[in-house]
Formats: C-alpha cells, structure tokens, sequence
C-alpha cells in the first residue's frame, strides 16, 4: 500500500517535473533579429557575444593557441570580413542592426581538421583545415558557414536545449527512482540533438552559399569544402563540427547546389 503510494508520488512528482522543463523552454522563445526564425533561446545577443569573448582565450589554448603569423591571420580576417560586410548590406536595407562582433582567428593546431564558431562571432579555423584548402573561395566556404552558425544562433538554441533534456533527465529518475531512467533520458536528448545538429548544418550550409555568391566567390568551392572534409576524416574516428553530426555529404551537396541555384539569380 506504502510502495504503491509512494511510486505514484514519484510519478506525479516526474510528471510535474517534466512540465516545469516544458514551460521554462518554451519561455524561452525569441523571434530571431537577423532572420525572424521563432527560436528557443536563453540568452540575449550581447550576452552571446560576452560569452563568446569570454571563452575565446580558452578554446585558442586548447588548439595550441593563434598560428603565430600576422599576415595569415589578417587574410583570414579580410576573407571573413568581406562575408560579414555582405550579410551587413542585407540587413542595412532591411533596417536591422547586427548585434554580433566577428572576429576570425587561425588556430595552431596542425593536426585536427577543423572550423568551428562561438556564440557572438568569434570564429576559428585550425592550421590544420588551413593547410588543406587551395583558394580563397574554399576559406570563404569554411568562414561563411561558421558565420551561417553565429546568425542563426544555434550554440545558443543548444545550450536551451540541453537545459530542457537536463530538465526531462531529472524528471525521469524522480519517476524511476533510478538511475537508468536519467541514462536514457540523457541517451535520448543527444539522438535529438543530433538530429537538430543535422538541420543546423544544412542552414548554415545554406547561409553560406548565399553570402559567398553576395561576395563574389564561387559558390562551388563549399562542394570542394565538403570533399576536403570528408577526405580528411576518412578512416579515423573524427568528432569535428564539419563532420560529426552532418547529413551525408551527398544530401548535404544536392542542397548545396540547390542554394547556389536560389541564390545565383
Ligand atoms: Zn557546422
């Protein structure tokens, strides 16, 4: 009688747990300033790009900090530069300021094959992905879809995401009293991130494509972005942000040549 009483406890308790960490993400829907998107977020743009600042210093460590040649960083800051100036004309004749400071870096890091961006526009690129690409045009792929990431704000819908399934994990061990329930709430809310990191890469894909044709660069070069990549993590098991989570590079090409077809007229 007491065990059954107190599992329906734990159930209602659960239930209202899950309830709280739906209306807390739902509270967080903000209309998106640069592209209108309805979108869970918890923080405001300044409060990405303070974030960002913050823990720019630290991720450089991480990847033997800046590759120490002034003049390779200020190309990279001139390309990415050019791409922000174009999105910037898009939004000016729309009335709309852009909250977001870019900066552009290149990492040290000879070995890891990678770009990747932080919420508020800091972005870097390893020494490593540098050293693969063979135009400017290619750079401008890499730049503009890490830009595609900071506009649509997906670091921050991540972190609201992850405090949702956080949220739905406490709700499942109150209901289970175990620990299992938690394992697999949280086994759960990584497939489901992953699925939305799929989207969000196609997005910024896309975001890409439109402001490297706006630039002048050839948009074919993210094509050639996709092969260096893929060629790059072939054979060894490889968590970068251009690989892990992506759709299939066929998929992702197909859409790729589907922007450059939208946005070349
Ligand atoms: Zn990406």
């Amino acid at each position: 009688m007491r065990r059954s009483s107190g599992l329906k406890m734990r159930f209602i308790l659960g239930l209202i747990m899950a309830g709280i960490a739906l209306i807390s993400y739902y509270g967080k829907t903000q209309t998106n300033p640069l592209t209108g998107e309805k979108q869970q977020v918890g923080m405001s743009p300044e409060q990405e790009v303070a974030m960002g600042l913050q823990s720019a210093p630290q991720m450089a460590q991480e990847y033997g900090g800046l590759y120490p040649d002034n003049a390779i960083q200020n190309q990279v800051k001139t390309v990415g530069n050019k791409l922000v100036n174009s999105f910037e004309e898009t939004l000016q004749s729309a009335g709309v300021n852009n909250p977001y400071r870019f900066d552009f870096h290149v990492l040290r890091d000879p070995q890891t094959v990678n770009a990747f961006a932080l919420p508020g526009g800091q972005i870097f690129i390893t020494a490593g992905l540098l050293s693969r690409l063979k135009s400017e045009d290619q750079l401008a792929g890499v730049l503009g879809h890490e830009i595609g990431h900071v506009i649509h704000r997906h670091s921050a819908q991540q972190m609201a995401k992850g405090e949702f399934y956080q949220g739905l994990a406490g709700a499942a061990t109150a209901a289970s009293g175990s620990q299992s329930g938690a394992q697999i709430a949280s086994y759960v809310a990584q497939i489901k991130m992953m699925k939305f990191g799929r989207d969000d890469e196609l997005q910024s894909d896309e975001f890409g494509v439109r402001y490297m044709i706006q630039s002048g660069y050839q948009p074919e070069s993210m094509i050639e972005v996709m092969e260096i990549l893929a060629e790059a993590s072939g054979g060894d098991m490889n968590r970068d942000e251009f690989m892990s989570s992506h759709p299939s590079p066929a998929n992702r090409i197909s859409k790729i040549h589907e922007h450059i077809q939208t946005y070349s007229r």
